[in-house]
């Protein structure tokens, strides 16, 4: 029997990268796929039918987890549908990274709405089924840049540092209710994210990880199933870090 069987999960950018790992792994542990997207259609669905194979059940929804509004009206067409909602991933994620010198009001507000806000939109609109299930499990993607900072994403390790904060502080609010918020805390992990930089330097933070290679999305996947399961029953209010060492 899978960990996640009879568990309806509700992840947030799942076209590709880590987020479509974990909707790998949720379907290879017997759970209910729903996943979101922004703009990518056609690897929404080829992963909606991907995940669907084998008896698998997953469906794909195009919403903007920076919206408040669209965020409510996801739930509800997810609960309506599937009849409840038993973890929450908000993993949606941006970068646009520059020197604060650089950046401008719009590259500040855009990584802070997607990465930080979406996590209370769908927080807030999970919240009711959760309660009324008096049962869940919230995992939010952090990122090791939201623990140490990093020179040229103070946009990226504000909103990443914001989810941790946000982590504990629905911990405290819910844990009464068994409604567990816990936060992964991703190292470089290579995915279309990563992709983009220099291979020198991606050289350099191999050799300086103790386990001595990049993350895999399924590392992350890994851990997500752990927290999203009952296995981490007496779990919350924490960051796991995954990240092969590189952040002790
Ligand atoms: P990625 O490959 O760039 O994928 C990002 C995903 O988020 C895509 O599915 C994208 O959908 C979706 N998305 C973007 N904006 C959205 C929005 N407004 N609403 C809904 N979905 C949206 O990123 P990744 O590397 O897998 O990262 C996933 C998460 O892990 C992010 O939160 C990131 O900050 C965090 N993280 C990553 C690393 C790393 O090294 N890769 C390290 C630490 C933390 P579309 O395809 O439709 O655009």
């Amino acid at each position: 029997m899978g960990l996640l069987e009879n568990k309806v999960i509700l992840i947030t950018g799942a076209s590709r990268g880590i987020g479509k790992a974990i909707a790998e792994e949720c379907v290879l542990q017997g759970g209910t796929v729903v996943f979101t997207y922004l703009s990518s259609d056609e690897k929404a669905r080829d992963l909606e039918n991907e995940l669907s194979k084998n008896g698998g059940v997953a469906k794909g929804f195009r919403s903007d987890a920076s919206n408040f509004e669209a965020a409510q009206k996801l739930v509800d067409d997810v609960v309506e549908e599937f009849g409840t909602i038993d973890v929450l991933v908000n993993n949606a994620g941006i970068t646009r990274d520059t020197l604060l010198m650089r950046m401008t009001e719009e590259q500040w507000d855009a990584v802070i709405n997607v990465n930080l806000k979406s996590a209370f939109n769908l927080t807030k609109a999970v919240q009711r089924p959760m309660l009324k299930a008096r049962s869940g499990s919230i995992i939010n993607m952090s990122s090791v840049v939201g623990v140490k900072g990093n020179a040229g994403q103070s946009n990226y390790a504000a909103s990443k540092a914001g989810l941790i904060g946000f982590t504990k502080s629905i911990a405290a609010e819910l844990g009464s209710r068994n409604i567990r918020c816990n936060a992964i805390a991703p190292g470089f992990i290579e995915t279309e994210m990563t992709k983009s930089l220099d291979e020198k330097v991606v050289e350099e933070w191999r050799n300086g990880i103790p386990l001595k290679r990049g993350g895999q999305p399924l590392d992350v996947a890994k851990a997500t199933v752990f927290l999203a399961s009952d296995m981490s029953s007496y779990i919350t209010g924490q960051t796991l870090h995954v990240c092969g060492g590189m952040l002790m």
